[in-house]
């Protein structure tokens, strides 16, 4: 479960990015936010991971407190946090498997991820975890011969590896075509209904998050507009 209480930041420069913004995400919740550009979306995904510092609030991932962790403690709260990005970052010259057993890492350099051998289960774990994102003919393919589509499975897979409580998902898919996109949102919605994941999707095309989650967050200008049903979304924003 994310909880995240009055949580505020104000960039050096600029006006307030977040305004006070409460939420709780139960496990097994897939949550679209959407809201203009600019509105703070991509801020909020960062400071639930600290990636940026909030400027006041409290951010909680179950019983855990992220605002206010140590460094040590901040780095095993990361490891419950599945991060997936729309620029699929991926390791270009590395294969499938590659990509998705150096996610067992997390921030390790990405060169150590080459001479390090890997346990068993952990190898065992990706076979599953590819095949359960429809990748289990393509484990040795190199990155950069993957569609768009397939790049996003191979983020999912990496991410899943890491058996994480939340996933923060940044613009999934903004580089895919429709119907890509709504594959991979379909699949978004059953592994994190399978695992009890409680997820976060920034995405802008509203049809699309209709169509697949069940709750949406409006933010607008660092303040939630709207928090309920997605059928309902309609007449407020
Ligand atoms: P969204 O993801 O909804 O487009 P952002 O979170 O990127 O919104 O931006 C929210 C506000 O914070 C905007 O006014 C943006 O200009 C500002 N902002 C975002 N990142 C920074 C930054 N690193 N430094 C200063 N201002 C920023
Ligand atoms: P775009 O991002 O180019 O708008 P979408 O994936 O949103 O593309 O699809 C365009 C429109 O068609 C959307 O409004 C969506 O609701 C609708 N649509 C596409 N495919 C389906 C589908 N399988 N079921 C229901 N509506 C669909």
């Amino acid at each position: 479960m994310l909880r995240i209480e009055g949580l505020q930041k104000q960039y050096r420069t600029g006006d307030a990015a977040l305004r006070g913004v409460d939420l709780v995400v139960p496990a097994g919740e897939v949550i679209g936010l959407i809201g203009p550009s600019g509105a703070g979306k991509s801020t909020l995904i960062r400071c639930v991971n600290r990636l940026v510092e909030p400027t006041a609030g409290r951010i909680f991932l179950g019983d855990d407190e992220v605002t206010g962790a140590s460094r040590r403690a901040l780095r095993r709260l990361r490891r419950r946090m599945g991060m997936i990005f729309q620029e699929f970052a991926l390791v270009e010259r590395l294969t499938v498997m590659e990509n998705v057993l150096a996610g067992r890492l997390g921030a390790v350099p990405f060169w150590r991820s080459l001479t390090r051998r890997f346990p068993p289960e952990d190898v065992r774990n990706a076979f599953a975890t590819l095949d359960r994102v429809g990748l289990l003919d393509h484990v040795d393919k190199r990155a950069d011969a993957l569609s768009g589509g397939q790049r996003q499975r191979v983020g999912i897979a990496r991410a899943l590896l890491q058996d994480p409580d939340l996933l923060l998902i940044d613009e999934p898919t903004a580089s895919l075509d429709p119907k890509t996109s709504r594959q991979i949102m379909r699949l978004i919605g059953e592994v994190c209904a399978e695992r009890r994941l409680a997820a976060v999707v920034n995405i802008h095309d509203v049809a699309l998050a209709q169509m697949f989650l069940g709750r949406i967050v409006g933010l607008k200008a660092g303040e939630v507009v709207y928090d309920g049903p997605s059928a309902g979304l309609d007449a407020t924003v």
